[in-house]
């Protein structure tokens, strides 16, 4: 059986039936239509194979990018197998602003819709404009428009009604060259006179220094999404702490006419004790307890163990119940915890 090692960021010894890429929708289909299990990869950053998987892994290598304008946009067609980061800086190089803030983000672009990938105070589903997807089970071709996608933080329709339905193949980006500088994030607003280039090479300068590279420890970013809570949750907790910190949800964001907060899982975990714990081979990171890291010959075991107690103990300290935001697959599919 084929080792899953190189195919997951997270790096665990795992194998599976078979491993197949595909180029085009034809040969996607053929595979697709010629396996009774099968899991779609991307570039693995975002998934974690904890036991050896009873099916066929099949990695979309769909490439080419296209570009044309008008007076207002930067028109982007995008393979869904084409690399993330790469395709960030081709269009700062290009001067087609406004994906700098998600500079350095693993993986590729066919998943980035997926969890509405976001960093430093942008969400790529600003910059969607429609979606190329294969119905599975019909081999039906047809296109998303952003509205129809449910995005949400860390969240869209592929996560929900479409998961496990449907095959991306491209991401069309709409690209404002009317466009705004996101500089909020703490550390980009220290930027004098802020450039695109200055963020994207700021966000590398941040990321690189905080995050840990998957090449020395392996790691899938961020175990767990930041809980989006009532305010009154949050209300509670600062009877114990002088300072909790926080961030308002737009209500438009949440649906709801009540007030939201997003409290950092980093703060929480952190609080609860698990800030450089280490299980076995697995460690909860020391200068981000939201990532969870592979030191070496870790075992998915010990993933799911430390990542249980994490949730168990965050909940009973402060009735929070923490989510995964990566991808957990057992023997014959996802799992959850
Ligand atoms: C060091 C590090 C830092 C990270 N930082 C961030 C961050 O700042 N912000 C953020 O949002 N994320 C971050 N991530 C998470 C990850 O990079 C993103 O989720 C990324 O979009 C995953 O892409 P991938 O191709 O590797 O996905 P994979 O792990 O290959 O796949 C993810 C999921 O999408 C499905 N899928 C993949 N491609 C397709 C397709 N074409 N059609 C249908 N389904 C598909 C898979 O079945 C799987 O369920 C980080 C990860 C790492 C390792």
């Amino acid at each position: 059986m084929p080792s899953l090692k190189r195919y997951s960021t997270f790096g665990l010894d795992a194998d599976c039936a078979s491993i197949h890429g595909f180029s085009d929708i034809p040969s996607f289909l053929s595979l697709y239509n010629s396996h009774e299990t099968v899991y779609l990869l991307g570039g693995g950053s975002n998934s974690i194979f904890t036991e050896d998987f009873q099916g066929a892994v099949l990695v979309n290598e769909i490439k080419g990018i296209s570009h044309f304008d008008d007076e207002s946009y930067h028109y982007l067609r995008v393979g869904a197998g084409e690399n993330w980061h790469d395709f960030v800086t081709l269009c700062l190089e290009n001067q087609w602003y406004g994906l700098e803030n998600l500079a350095l983000i693993p993986g590729s672009v066919g998943a980035s819709p997926i969890q509405n990938i976001g960093a430093y105070g942008i969400e790529v589903n600003a910059f969607i404009d429609t979606v190329e997807i294969v119905v599975l089970d019909t081999g039906e071709k047809t296109l998303l428009k952003n509205n129809d996608c449910a995005f949400g933080y860390r969240d869209s329709i592929f996560k929900n009604a479409l998961a496990n339905k449907v095959l991306i193949t491209h991401v069309n980006f709409k690209l404002p060259k009317a466009h705004t500088l996101a500089t909020s994030y703490g550390e980009l607003a220290a930027l004098e006179k802020p450039t695109p280039e200055s963020i994207y090479h700021k966000v590398i300068e941040i990321r690189q220094q905080k995050l840990p590279d998957p090449a020395t420890f392996g790691n899938a970013g961020s175990f767990f999404k930041n809980p989006v809570v009532p305010m009154s949750v949050l209300a509670n907790i600062s009877k114990q702490y002088d300072t909790v910190p926080h961030f308002v949800v737009p209500s438009s964001d949440v649906q709801s006419s009540d007030e939201f907060v997003k409290i950092p899982a980093a703060w929480l975990i952190d609080q609860s004790g698990f800030k450089g714990a280490t299980l076995n081979q697995v460690r909860c990171h020391p200068t981000q307890p939201l990532v969870l890291t592979n030191l070496g010959g870790a075992k998915g075991k010990d993933v799911i163990a430390m990542a249980s107690d994490i949730i168990a103990t965050v909940y009973d300290k402060f009735a929070i119940k923490l989510e995964p935001e990566v991808r957990l697959m057992g023997s014959k599919g996802l799992i959850s915890l």
